[in-house]
């Protein structure tokens, strides 16, 4: 049987587990890179001209709506797989702020079905932290993460109970799967939209204080108490911090998980961090 040979030619080749970060040629065949170097040429090859492209494995979004079930009318899984595709994508998390709320395992099986119907990119599904992402009950995190959901996250809801909180980080310990949060206290965020500062005040536009940020990180650190009696050390993904104080919890809180062996931290840096 021939296998299917693709000679990429001519692109900027990074390959992180090489170290490698220049220009070369690479061929595919079947489903695995047999040769990357100068100059290739390959009989009955299909030859893809990727000059002034730059050739890399495939890119991993953690933070993807994908929309369904429900809101087809803006994306679904099919338009949502091939645009990450299009983008260079190949592996994304989806959102669970579908409707229904992906908060069970019977959710988590329509995504993953779906996508093995209609997907063209591997699709991790998210759970929701809360039972419909209310923040007032914890959803069914050991049966989604056995159905295969591989994040818990209320997406853009913070989940304002420093109790209900700590609960779900002691269970996303259990079952290894991490939590994104969305670090945000809406009492001081109220409806802004920007940093609040002296930008915001110049513009006329509503602003978000500092403090709604740090004051929510601050009050669900508590969490790390419960969670240093436990072993395993999920990450707990701050995908949206961008101020300073809350840098400054996190950063101080790791140092005291690291001797209490606490959970690991993967955080954002964002323009908002440099001026
Ligand atoms: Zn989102």
């Amino acid at each position: 049987m021939s296998v299917n040979k693709i000679l990429i030619k001519g692109g900027h080749v990074i390959d992180p587990s090489k170290g490698r970060n220049a220009k070369a040629d690479l061929l595919v065949e079947g489903n695995e890179i047999a040769a990357i170097g100068d100059h290739l040429s390959v009989e009955g090859a299909e030859v893809i001209d990727a000059a002034g492209c730059t050739v890399t494995p495939g890119f991993v979004d953690l933070h993807v709506h994908l929309r369904e079930p429900g809101f087809e009318y803006k994306e679904d899984i099919a338009s949502g797989t091939r645009a990450a595709a299009r983008g260079g994508f190949t592996s994304v998390v989806c959102m669970p702020n579908t409707s229904p709320v992906i908060d069970d395992e019977t959710g988590v099986r329509f995504v993953l079905d779906r996508a093995a119907r209609d997907g063209v990119v591997r699709v991790y599904p998210a759970g929701a932290v809360t039972k419909g992402q209310k923040g007032q009950e914890i959803a069914e995190m050991g049966l989604m993460a056995r159905a295969g959901a591989r994040m818990f996250s209320d997406d853009g809801l913070p989940v304002i109970s420093a109790r209900v909180m700590s609960t779900a980080l002691t269970y996303s310990t259990m079952f290894g799967v991490p939590i994104s949060t969305h670090e945000e206290d809406p009492s001081l965020a109220g409806d802004g939209a920007v940093n609040f500062g002296r930008i915001s005040t110049l513009m006329g536009l509503p602003g978000m204080p500092e403090e709604a940020e740090t004051i929510f990180t601050a009050s669900v650190m508590p969490a790390r108490r419960s969670l240093s009696t436990l072993k395993a050390r999920p990450p707990w993904i701050f995908p949206r911090s961008k101020t300073m104080g809350q840098w400054f919890h996190l950063k101080t809180t790791k140092v005291a998980l690291l001797v209490t062996d606490g959970p690991k931290f993967s955080s954002a840096l964002v323009v908002n961090h440099l001026v």
